[in-house]
């Protein structure tokens, strides 16, 4: 990897609720420019890991680094600001604003302003094919149009590395493709990082070259998707659950 290259680090991070061990001790990567793909059975600690990254969550140890920064101490709130934003499994959406308005409130957070922020806005809409919908009310969007409002909300941020927690979730395979292709073309021309959670592995494998395998909190296999599906401890995870 080039020294100059930014990347998204987890370093032995782990977390229990109760004593139920959600994340324990995982380490994994992922750089800016391409996607990494995040899979495992249901359980296994996906989103609890996302939570920590964000720092929704705090860990009980480990860290998480940002090109080498060390995000321990910084809010939840602040995140975003230091390079990473992600969209939400349950859609957080402001309801009674516009969805040019959604849009524009993630710009303005980028530190955007007057016509930039407009233009900034503008180009997300364009590029989640929103640009119709610019004047609707986020409330009255279909299902598919929120999950696509959520995520250009979420680059509309400017991140270094974009957090995407099941998007094709509850997407008929039409919609599905059509969000790969969307996300194709982020990772193309923008040279962010984007960390992919989902079930649907040809929708992972698509966009993603690299997937790490979660399983019971830990990473316990990664590399290209055709070596991690012929894995042994893979397959075992997926199927002895
Ligand atoms: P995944 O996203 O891979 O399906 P999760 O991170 O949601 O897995 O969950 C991992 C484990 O942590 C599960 O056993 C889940 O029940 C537990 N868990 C997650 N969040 C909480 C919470 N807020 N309180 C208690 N247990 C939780
Ligand atoms: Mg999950």
């Amino acid at each position: 990897a080039r020294v100059s290259e930014e990347i998204l680090q987890a370093e032995q991070l782990s977390k229990s609720f109760a004593g139920v061990r959600a994340v324990d001790h995982m380490t994994f990567a992922a750089p800016t420019g391409r996607v990494t793909g995040l899979i495992g059975p249901n359980g296994a600690g996906k989103s609890t890991l996302v939570n920590l990254i964000t720092r929704q969550y705090h860990a009980d140890s480990g860290k998480t680094l940002l090109s080498g920064r060390d995000l321990s101490t910084v809010s939840a709130e602040n995140v975003a600001r230091a390079g990473i934003s992600r969209s939400f499994q349950n859609l957080r959406l402001f309801q009674g604003l516009t969805v040019y308005e959604n849009v524009l409130v993630s710009a303005l957070a980028a530190g955007h302003r007057g016509a930039q922020a407009a233009a900034v806005a503008l180009r997300e809409l364009r590029a989640f094919d929103l640009g119709d919908l610019a004047a609707t009310r986020a409330d009255a969007l279909s299902y598919g149009a929120r999950k696509r409002l959520e995520i250009a909300r979420a680059i509309a941020q400017e991140p270094v590395i974009l957090l995407l927690d099941e998007p094709a979730a509850g997407m008929n395979p039409a919609e599905t493709d059509d969000l790969a292709d969307r996300l194709m073309q982020i990772r193309d021309e923008r040279g962010i990082g984007i960390l992919l959670i989902d079930h649907d592995l040809h929708f992972v494998n698509r966009l993603s070259g690299w997937t790490v395998v979660m399983h019971r909190g830990t990473l316990i296999a990664e590399g290209a998707p055709e070596e991690v599906r012929a894995d042994p401890a893979v397959i075992e995870a997926y199927i002895g659950r």
